[in-house]
């Protein structure tokens, strides 16, 4: 029997507010432990939460980004259960009452373009962290991360693969990016994400029972756990078994997931509205004036570079990919370039140097009036496009302008017939052979005697040219 993957992802973004969800204390990451709290965020009793402004603008940028509909009244609930980094002993998060609905985002995978619904996005609290000591048997806690506000953002379960999760997570990021309101850092934690996975057999309507994975800390881990668990799944079903509902942890040094805690010791978590907040009232004038704040989205975005720049959706597609790309690219254009080679430059030589450094683009070390102007010394003739990769790397290495490079090292492409010719008669006089090998017929030497005059001429001879001469002297 075929079986088919369903899954569905509850993704945990942390907000880029200054302060915390429901009090004053900083959010900044990184402080000694226990020195961004107070009576509220420790659960002190008879503290009083206060709704922070900031964090419902952020819910609600994320809520019309992705299509939701926003609810007119949202509620704020209490999620109980005991646990040491839990100091009031409940979390505050909404549940029957969320402050979204409804949304969707588009993904492209292999040339398709594929809808994930979004079921709901809510606003909650995080929780504090614990610190285990590896030489006693002591644990710490810090607080500085309770109360550090969240969305969470359930789809539904329209995802079919473990690659489609991938470029899900990847969008979500994307627009949480371009929206300025996360850092979306999966490694740092400020993106998290817990992947619930069944399988039913092709063409059949009900879904399966589902498992809950955690512990999946980067996009690989995602990928490789779902993976995991898809052949795991379709094992016990091919020997007759049943899936059983449990949560599961991925378990990154054996790549296998390993069952945490089955449905039996599921929480329950008593669920009630938290009498010290007020349901939240959304007008519309604050809908609309947030609606003109959201910039232009990766999507958009994506559609105007196919459209106004003629790029291939492939390029369109991972130019657009962060903000901060998207805008060196424009930079580039602008600084006269070719749309299509600039792109072909940065999705290259660029992204490489990038990612081989750990660099974010704003730090690129070569910049986009540059690489403009390379573009611009290979249209018209001055370097060969082989001698550009080499200016290239000095403009990695010096952040030089390439005009200043190709003076200094004496790089300009050799356009003289003369030393063409010079150059061509000496690889024809060093290559007898080839030359009789040719003149018989095996024309496909062209090609070698092509790359014997670039060494001749130290790479600068206009590849043009070359064939030219070579073409007219091997007649
Ligand atoms: P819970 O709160 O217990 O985690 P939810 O109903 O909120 O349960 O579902 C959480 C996630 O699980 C959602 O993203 C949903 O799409 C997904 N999901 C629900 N049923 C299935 C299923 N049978 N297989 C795969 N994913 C599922
Ligand atoms: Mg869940
Ligand atoms: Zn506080």
């Amino acid at each position: 029997m075929e079986f088919e993957p369903v899954i569905g992802l509850e993704v945990h973004a942390q907000l880029k507010s200054n302060t915390k969800i429901f009090c004053g204390c900083s959010t900044a990451f990184g402080a000694p432990p226990n020195t961004h709290v107070c009576p509220v965020c420790l659960g002190m009793p008879g503290m009083l939460p206060v709704l922070n402004r900031k964090v419902v603008e952020y819910a609600l940028k994320m809520a019309l980004a992705t299509g939701c509909v926003v609810s007119k009244k949202s509620r704020f609930a209490r999620k109980n259960y005991f646990y040491p980094d839990l100091p009031k002993g409940y979390q505050i998060s909404q549940y029957e009452l969320p402050i979204a609905e409804h949304g969707a985002v588009e993904i492209d995978l292999d040339g398709k373009r594929k809808r994930i619904g979004l079921t709901r996005i809510h606003m909650e609290e995080d929780a504090g962290k614990l610190i285990h000591d590896p030489n006693r048997p002591v644990s710490f806690v810090d607080f500085n991360r309770t109360g550090v506000p969240l969305i969470e953002i359930v789809s539904e379960p329209d995802i079919r693969s473990p690659e489609e999760a991938g470029a899900y997570l990847r969008k979500l990021r994307s627009i949480l990016r371009y929206l300025g309101i996360s850092d979306g850092n999966m490694e740092e934690g400020s993106f998290r994400c817990d992947a619930n996975v069944s399988i039913r057999a092709q063409g059949t309507e009900p879904f399966g029972i589902r498992t809950e994975l955690k512990n999946l800390n980067s996009f690989k881990h995602v990928e490789n756990a779902l993976a995991y668990e898809i052949r795991r799944q379709q094992a016990v079903a091919a020997e007759g078994g049943r899936v059983v509902q449990e949560t599961r942890l991925w378990d990154p040094e054996r790549s296998r997931t390993v069952s945490m805690r089955g449905k039996e010791e599921a929480h329950d978590y008593r669920y009630f509205p938290d009498p010290d907040l007020l349901p939240l009232m959304i007008e519309d004038e604050w809908i609309e004036s947030v609606q003109k704040t959201l910039p232009e989205l990766p999507d958009e975005k994506k559609g105007r570079f196919e459209t106004v720049y003629g790029l291939p959706a492939y390029d369109a597609g991972v130019l657009t990919a962060s903000k901060e790309l998207a805008d060196f690219f424009e930079a580039c254009v602008s600084a006269g370039a070719g749309a299509k080679s600039a792109s072909n430059w940065i999705m290259g030589p660029l992204l490489g140097l990038l990612h081989a450094a750990a660099t974010p683009v704003e730090e690129s070390p070569v910049s986009a009036d540059h690489l403009a102007e390379l573009i611009g010394l290979i249209e018209n003739d001055t370097i060969s496009g082989k001698i550009a990769k080499t200016v290239f790397d000095e403009m990695a290495a010096s952040s030089k302008a390439p005009a200043v490079i190709v003076e200094e090292k004496g790089l300009v492409q050799v356009t003289d017939a003369g030393a063409i010719e010079a150059a061509v008669d000496a690889v024809l006089a060093r290559c007898p052979d080839e030359v009789e090998a040719y003149k018989g017929g095996k024309t496909k030497l062209l090609g070698f005697f092509v790359g014997q005059v670039m060494k001749e001429t130290r790479g600068k001879a206009n590849p043009k040219l070359a064939n030219e001469v070579l073409k007219a002297k091997l007649k």
